[in-house]
């Protein structure tokens, strides 16, 4: 099911440049997300509409400087799309729950361990700690 959401509602909701990375597929700067040196065990979720996506065993170093993930929390937790924008051929990553743009998968990352690499916008996640039981 698609949750809906109006963009006036998600313009009071998120900071300007988070909606612009989600809901206008922008880019963070890199080296500038919240999320990149985060080592934290837990679930990040998507900022727009909370569902789970990546989960922090999967999160790697790749020197990219965007938060890097090797693999989602389910494989039907995002929509993968040719982009083809900028000259280059990329995969775009969208959240498969409100559509919301999250980041890019390359497939041929060496520092990988499986060489696919999700490289996603920190503005575009939140977080949810694991709790200790
Ligand atoms: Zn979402």
């Amino acid at each position: 099911m698609t949750k809906q959401f109006t963009e006036e509602e998600l313009k009071k909701r998120l900071t300007p440049e988070q909606y612009h990375i989600l809901r206008e597929k922008g880019t963070e700067a890199p080296f500038t997300g919240k999320y990149l040196d985060h080592h934290e065990n837990g679930m990040y979720t998507c900022a727009v509409c909370g569902a789970q996506l990546f989960s922090s065993d999967t999160k790697f170093e790749s020197g990219s400087g965007w938060p890097s993930f090797y693999d989602v929390a389910k494989s039907s937790a995002v929509t993968l799309t040719p982009d083809n924008s900028l000259g280059m051929q990329r995969t775009e990553v969208s959240c498969a729950s409100c559509g919301s743009h999250l980041g890019h998968l390359f497939d041929n990352d060496p520092d990988s361990p499986n060489n696919q690499h999700y490289c996603i916008n920190s503005a575009a996640l939140d977080f949810e700690p694991k709790t200790k039981k």
